[in-house]
């Protein structure tokens, strides 16, 4: 049975207003010196938001472009019902790519092997492809030695007819660390791709490297389209390197104390007893846990709000729960737990929980899940 739609246990809410804030607000900041595309990268499930909806709000706020990892992802888009331009790029050999050129969708080819491997998919319509290469990230895309074999590849297919060569494009290791020497390095391995490609003659649609940070701190390489995740979200692309960038972080987890109740001095508190209550205090029970996706590593170092003061996580987490110190208040159980949110009325945010957990505010929002509802607000509006 459901359960009283207007008591969640716990609940994960998604402000799309605030998607379509943040994808207008970072088409304004990359578009400062010249107009440039939007890819709203909605992988993951939208980053644990929700990509049917993230997408959608994404469109409405103009984006061109819907960004996805895998094969599986881009065809859910299309299944939902999106029908703009939306690229994968993370296939392995035997991927159903005759499914991807039906549904339109840009594939991103590494390597010869796989450019055959779609051409042999190719039954009529051409393939729309995009070429990825390493330009110094060592992980996905061309190895620099491949590049002239995958972009001739890549030209002998076009003018074949077999696909449709829609963008050049690489991705940065160091983009969150704006002095880093590898930016410069990446953005001029990339240029040397874009020249070689001029050579062999192709013309790619879109030519793309940026990132969020990179689209925010970086203006020369944002080329004609930046591809945007996490600060889509609202959460800093860069934290300690962009200022106020008037992003409204979108998630919300929010619980309700199953149990409240005091405790004596000498109390160990959860699984291991790693914390031990030194005076008298009181406890309250939060009925999420590590297989919702709050990160074990949690335990004993974020804070959650309760009553509008931010109440610290004692002792570990366990797989459906986590206790918090009430400092002496005893509030009745059902009392909302906010576990992270934009932070406005001071609730701890995605990003304070990152850095108490020695991790990055990806991590936080994208495991985020499990058992716990998730709900949309602002949906369908403009
Ligand atoms: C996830 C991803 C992005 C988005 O990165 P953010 O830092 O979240 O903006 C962009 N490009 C590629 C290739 C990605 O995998």
């Amino acid at each position: 049975m459901p359960e009283n739609p207007t008591v969640p246990r716990a609940e994960i809410v998604v402000d799309l207003d605030a998607v379509r804030h943040n994808v207008g607000r970072l088409r304004e900041i990359a578009s400062a010196e010249r107009p440039v595309a939007m890819m709203t990268v909605v992988k993951a499930d939208g980053y644990g938001h929700g990509m049917l909806p993230v997408a959608r709000a994404a469109r409405e706020a103009g984006a061109e472009w819907l960004g996805v990892a895998t094969l599986d992802e881009a065809l859910a888009l299309r299944a939902g019902g999106d029908t703009g331009r939306v690229l994968c790029w993370l296939t392995v050999p035997g991927e159903d790519y005759a499914a991807a050129v039906a549904a339109d969708v840009d594939l991103t080819a590494y390597s010869v092997a796989e450019l055959d491997e779609i051409a042999a998919a190719v039954d009529g319509t051409p393939a729309r492809v995009q070429v990825k290469v390493d330009t110094g990230l060592s992980r996905g895309g061309a190895a620099r030695a491949d590049w002239e074999a995958v972009l001739s590849r890549a030209a002998e297919l076009e003018a074949a007819g077999t696909i449709r060569f829609t963008g050049l494009w690489s991705h940065l290791a160091c983009a969150d660390e704006p002095a880093h020497p590898a930016n410069d390095a990446q953005e001029s391995a990339f240029r040397d791709a874009l020249a070689l490609a001029d050579r062999l003659g192709l013309a790619p649609e879109v030519v793309h490297l940026a990132n969020s940070a990179a689209a925010v701190l970086r203006p020369s390489a944002r080329f004609g389209l930046v591809r945007c995740g996490i600060a889509s979200y609202g959460l800093d692309p860069a934290p300690g390197h962009t200022g106020d960038l008037g992003l409204r972080p979108a998630m919300t987890v929010r619980a309700r104390l199953a149990l409240t109740k005091p405790v004596g001095a000498g109390a160990g508190v959860s699984y291991g007893h790693t914390w031990v209550a030194p005076e008298d205090t009181t406890l309250g029970v939060v009925p999420v846990g590590y297989a919702d996706g709050v990160l074990r590593h949690a335990g004993n170092a974020v804070s959650v709000w309760v009553d509008g003061v931010q109440r610290p996580v004692r002792g570990r987490v366990c797989m459906d729960q986590l206790v918090v110190d009430l400092g002496g208040e005893l509030p009745p159980a059902g009392t909302e737990a906010v576990l992270f949110g934009p932070g406005d009325a001071g609730e701890p945010t995605a990003q304070e929980w990152a850095e108490a957990c020695g991790t990055i505010s990806y991590e936080i929002v994208s495991r985020v899940g499990g058992r716990m509802r998730r709900r949309h607000t602002g949906e369908g509006e403009r």
